[in-house]
């Protein structure tokens, strides 16, 4: 009986639930795609081009300037004369250099003749130039090359090693036969400074490649060490690498185990260098999955709040219900559907226990006329104190219910018929003594039944309508019993 109400709740339940749920997760995922996208958007078109710019203008201000340095130096004819009349004095080259170096705030400035494989910095004579030494192995890379120049960062040994970008110009005398390599170098750290910095500040990464994919200068990596390598070794951007390798700039988009890469490329014509700024979208989105498990936590809470309350309303209305169905309106009492569940289950404590028990019907006398008379309400009225003179006149353990109309059941736990017909008779009287308005007393007849094993609710009240029918066939207001019927006593005396 139970079972389906419980289904019906808990379908209910399943339902608000499913669509809190939706709601909740389809406004929240909605509003973060919408979100996340408007990011991506921001990072390809603004943030990513808007850093490239201010690395690039400041590139230009720091190695586009040296080039121009090195091309003018490359040309310069003292420098090619002196050369060429065969190297004599020294303090020329070294006071040239010097010069360079000084007036254009260059790092370092230096020449390397191919006649003498002699080293000349601003210092004097360095070193002489060996073909089978790794560290100057750029010398021969310069002098067997076709442009007229490169860029290359190495340690300068001039310098303590310090990592140096230099610019390496091949010398041609007036008839283009290759005399020598000139040029200035400039520290790193003030390129390396910078891209680290926009590193920090936005979570980018920084570096340049050249054309064939090298990665030639970088900012430290954020695990600590200098990003080195070739992009072809960089996870989800090998597959695109000759398109990027070959664009002269772009957006471009690559997956690694980190997740989405943003890249914004841009081609440094003064250097054949590319410029590489990277966001991935995880740490662009990071504050956003945050504030997306958040909303889901609050959505989670509000969910069950809800339920919550549902569940506490349903079960309210659920209890007021039940006890609707239990309880006769009018006068307060069980109804009859109470009853038999209230009935049967006190049979069968009465079997365990072996206990006597005893039903009382009552009918009210002559209501028709009563009603007829007096008009429905008085009825009701009459109904209403009847309900409450019988709750007035019982044990709690005992159970009173309006059987129909007006007819009554009273059922006596732990009570013989002995017992019972004495407190029917009281009943009667007391009701007999009702302030039942100008009419008459209010009359009942009773019949009163023990309980017998084996008894059902239908059969023992069928024998208790026995007993009130033979009360009314012997002149009404009476009890009567299977065992005795009791004569009605003397009307109370304040009757009129
Ligand atoms: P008797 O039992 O003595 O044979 O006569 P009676 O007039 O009581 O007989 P009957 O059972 O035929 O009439 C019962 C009347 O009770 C009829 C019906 O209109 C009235 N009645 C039933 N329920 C209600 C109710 O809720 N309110 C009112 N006012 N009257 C009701
Ligand atoms: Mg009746
Ligand atoms: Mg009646």
């Amino acid at each position: 009986m139970n079972s389906p109400r419980v289904a019906d709740r808990s379908k209910l339940i399943a339902l608000v639930c499913l669509l809190l749920c939706a709601g909740f997760l389809a406004t929240t995922l909605i509003s973060y795609f919408a979100s996340r996208d408007s990011i991506r958007a921001s990072i390809i078109a603004t943030e990513l081009p808007l850093t490239s710019d201010n690395v690039y203008s400041e590139i230009q201000k720091d190695l586009v300037r040296p080039v121009l340095i090195s091309s003018m130096m490359s040309r310069d004819t003292f420098l090619r004369d002196w050369v060429i009349s065969g190297e004599r004095d020294v303090g020329q080259m070294t006071r040239y250099l010097k010069e360079v170096m000084s007036h254009y705030g260059a790092f370092t400035a230096f020449f390397v003749s191919d006649a003498s494989k002699t080293y000349y910095h601003a210092d004097g004579v360095l070193k002489q130039i060996l073909a089978d030494e790794p560290r100057d192995a750029w010398y021969f890379r310069v002098r067997d090359m076709k442009e007229p120049y490169e860029i290359n960062v190495d340690p300068d040994l001039a310098n303590r090693d310090t990592l140096t970008i230099f610019i390496n110009y091949r010398v041609l005398d007036y008839r283009n036969r290759f005399i020598g390599a000139t040029g200035v170098g400039l520290t790193v750290d003030a390129v390396v400074g910078i891209i680290q910095d926009y590193q920090k500040r936005y979570g980018r990464t920084i570096y340049f490649v050249n054309g064939s994919g090298d990665i030639v200068l970088a900012g430290r990596h954020d695990e600590g060490g200098e990003r080195r390598g070739n992009i072809r070794d960089i996870p989800g951007l090998r597959e695109q690498a000759d398109a990027v390798l070959q664009s002269t700039g772009g957006s471009f988009e690559y997956d690694s185990e980190q997740g989405r890469h943003f890249l914004n490329v841009r081609y440094i014509p003064e250097l054949k260098w590319r410029l590489f700024v990277v966001k991935d979208e995880r740490s662009a989105v990071s504050g956003l999955q945050r504030a997306l498990y958040m909303n889901l936590a609050v959505c989670a809470g509000v969910t069950l709040l809800v339920l919550l309350l549902v569940y506490l309303t349903i079960n309210r209305y659920h209890r007021a219900l039940e006890q609707m169905a239990a309880t006769d309106s009018l006068t307060g009492l069980a109804n009859r559907h109470a009853l038999k569940l209230l009935l049967s289950q006190a049979m069968r404590d009465a079997a365990r226990q072996r206990s006597p028990m005893t039903a009382i019907l009552i009918d009210i006398d002559h209501f028709k006329a009563l009603n007829d008379s007096q008009g429905h309400a008085a009825g009701d009225r009459v109904l209403r104190q009847l309900g409450e003179t019988l709750r007035g006149c019982l044990r709690a353990s005992d159970i009173a219910c309006r059987w129909g109309g007006e007819e009554f059941l009273v059922v006596l736990k732990n009570t013989d018929l002995a017992a019972a017909l004495p407190l029917a008779e009281t009943l009667r009287q007391h009701i007999a003594e009702m302030p039942a308005g100008a009419g008459e007393a209010v009359r009942i007849s009773a019949g009163v039944v023990a309980w017998q094993a084996g008894d059902s609710v239908e059969t023992l009240v069928e024998r208790a309508d026995a007993q009130l029918y033979r009360a009314k066939q012997e002149g009404r207001d009476r009890v009567c019993s299977e065992a005795v019927s009791l004569p009605p006593s003397p009307p109370p005396l304040d009757t009129e």
